[in-house]
């Protein structure tokens, strides 16, 4: 029987899945993917972490048809190069498919990381059976994909979607992409952290602090979602301010696009109505009147496991459709 691995490549975590060709989940590993050792060193745990999936699942490499990984950034996709991520220092021209099929041999395939969440979402979960849907998701960074009159857009150079990288501010924080006030670095959880934090060294007060000791490099997304529960204010106003932002990018987003559902996902994503009642509140007053009364703002319903399950999906297809030309 076919068995496919699908990886999503975390700015945190990476996460592997096996499946089975029904893709009914066999096994999962996620370990940290310590980005800031570099990218020689990441791809040294995906391989890791591979094996030691595998042998848990008493299968070897020869078991696996294929591999799909998600990868944030910018991808030379046909030639299996990640050119570079701006969530990750020190990652320029990864060969992430030569370097896995030299040591897993394993025919691989890559693909934008938002792009395989949508995968996943469109084909098992909460995009499933509609032809215009937008995906984004909320991680690290901020990733976005479509697929629009039933197919899935890539674009000029397979970045269609970036939408963590539309300026929201002429000049505002910079970002690892080389501009600066990109809507990413405001809504992600590196950028809804960075926001809690400049408010707390303002002076303002929180009852994470003492949840971490006043370090606020301990704060978490998931903190902020208890604390916002509990009713703390500069976390409540940190939220809002989130998802209006958010609301405004999506707008723009909107009104190219013409989707009938969101669909948010990514880590933080856990936050749901939290963030997303601000979101909804400015598509309401500023998105286009009729074709947004179309559309619905869900979260997604496979949760962080989209990208595994879309990163296997899209594999599958790619390498059927590569037996199939030659
Ligand atoms: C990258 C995207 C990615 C997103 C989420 C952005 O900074 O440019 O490609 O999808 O982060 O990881
Ligand atoms: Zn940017």
């Amino acid at each position: 029987m076919a068995t496919y691995i699908g990886l999503d490549l975390g700015g945190t975590n990476i996460k592997i899945s096996v499946f089975d060709d029904f893709f009914h989940r066999l096994g999962e590993k996620r370990t940290p993917t310590e980005v800031r050792l570099g990218s020689e060193h990441v791809l040294n745990r995906i391989y890791d972490a591979v094996l030691a999936l595998l042998e848990e699942l008493h299968l070897t490499c020869q078991d696996i048809t294929c591999m799909g990984i998600g990868v944030p950034g910018i991808l030379d996709i046909k030639n299996g190069i990640s050119r570079f991520s701006p969530n990750f220092p020190k990652w320029e021209e990864v060969p992430i498919v030569a370097w896995m099929e030299s040591h897993l041999h394993i025919p691989t395939y890559i693909d934008n990381d938002a792009r395989v969440n949508l995968y996943g979402e469109w084909k098992f979960g909460a995009g499933k059976n509609r032809n215009n849907v937008l995906m984004i998701t909320l991680g690290t960074g901020l990733g976005g994909a479509a697929v629009i009159d039933g197919r899935v857009i890539y674009g000029a150079t397979g970045s269609a979607g970036e939408i963590g990288h539309i300026n929201m501010f002429r000049e505002g924080r910079e970002c690892r992409c080389g501009s600066s006030g990109c809507l990413g670095r405001y809504v992600s959880a590196l950028g809804i952290l960075r926001t809690f934090r400049e408010k707390v060294q303002a002076g303002q007060h929180s009852i994470i602090c003492d949840w971490v000791n006043h370090d606020l490099d301990k704060v978490t997304a998931d903190m902020l979602s208890r604390a916002y529960d509990d009713g703390d204010a500069v976390t409540i106003e940190t939220i809002q301010e989130t998802g209006k932002l958010l609301g405004y990018g999506l707008c723009a987003v909107f009104s190219l696009y013409n989707p009938e559902i969101i669909i948010v996902g990514g880590g933080m994503s856990r936050m749901g109505d939290r963030l997303l009642q601000y979101t909804r509140e400015i598509l309401d007053t500023h998105a286009l009147r009729i074709p947004y009364g179309c559309c619905t703002i869900v979260t997604a319903v496979l949760g962080d496991a989209a990208g595994m399950l879309g990163a296997a999906v899209y594999a599958k297809e790619q390498f059927l459709q590569s037996a199939a030309n030659n």
